[in-house]
């Protein structure tokens, strides 16, 4: 008992701790139901991507045993919401999660059946106007798939993705596709949306091809956005 309580206690050790191995889960003890996830080496938390995998260090490496440096409930909030906008579909239709988070490699492959992504893959990157002419990025990326969404929350840094959002702010201002061989984002609500690679604005109910190295800027208006393309798997 006094070593069930040490082991939980002043003893805990995070069973995927990257250097210290002694507590890793013993596939031999575990029920053929959880085996799946068990294996870590198949299967390793960091498969959650880079804005979870950085709070589960904290919560389990750094602050396993202090608990003040452990994150806040805000900051998994945040975390969990950015890695919903690093999702990508599985090309296998076998696969048994479909879906995945993007692993910031430039040869993406889905970590559950090994399948490789097809095609290229834009990503983009947030930045927000530090001074009137100084742009920085914001630890905030964007993967395209076919029809995928563009909202509000992306385009302006006023506008945070929470449960405060009006009905209105929870419309997508448009989306992604892949139209003949291209990938375009097609626009259906920004009023002041500019391809600053070609100098162009590109008004509602048109589109913008989507290449590598452009830049487009979102919105004028006071938080706006610009994104930074990069198509990965080329
Ligand atoms: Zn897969």
């Amino acid at each position: 008992e006094r070593d069930d309580l040490l082991s939980m206690g002043e003893r805990a050790l995070f069973i995927e701790h990257p250097t210290d191995l002694s507590n890793r889960p013993k596939l031999n003890q575990i029920s053929k139901w959880d085996t799946y996830w068990a294996d870590v080496n198949k299967i390793p938390y960091t498969v959650t991507g880079p804005y979870l995998k950085a709070l589960f260090d904290k919560a389990f490496i750094d602050g396993l045993h202090h608990p003040m440096q452990r994150p806040t409930a805000e900051e998994w909030e945040t975390a969990l919401l950015k890695t919903t906008d690093l999702m990508q579909q599985c090309s296998n239709i076998y696969c048994d999660q479909k879906w995945y988070v993007f692993d910031n490699t430039s040869i993406p492959k889905c970590p559950f059946c090994g399948t490789s992504h097809k095609g290229t893959l834009p990503i983009l990157d947030l930045y927000y106007q530090f001074q009137p002419s100084v742009w920085k990025p914001e630890n905030h990326r964007l993967m395209v798939y076919n029809n995928q969404y563009l909202f509000q929350w992306h385009v302006n840094r006023n506008i945070i993705r929470n449960e405060k959002l009006t009905a209105e702010q929870k419309i997508p201002v448009g989306y992604f596709t892949f139209h003949e061989t291209k990938w375009v984002f097609v626009n259906q609500k920004l009023t002041s949306l500019v391809d600053k690679t070609e100098e162009k604005e590109i008004p509602i109910g048109s589109m913008v091809e989507l290449t590598d190295g452009k830049k487009l800027l979102l919105s004028k208006e006071d938080g706006g956005r610009v994104i930074l393309i990069t198509l990965a798997n080329k």
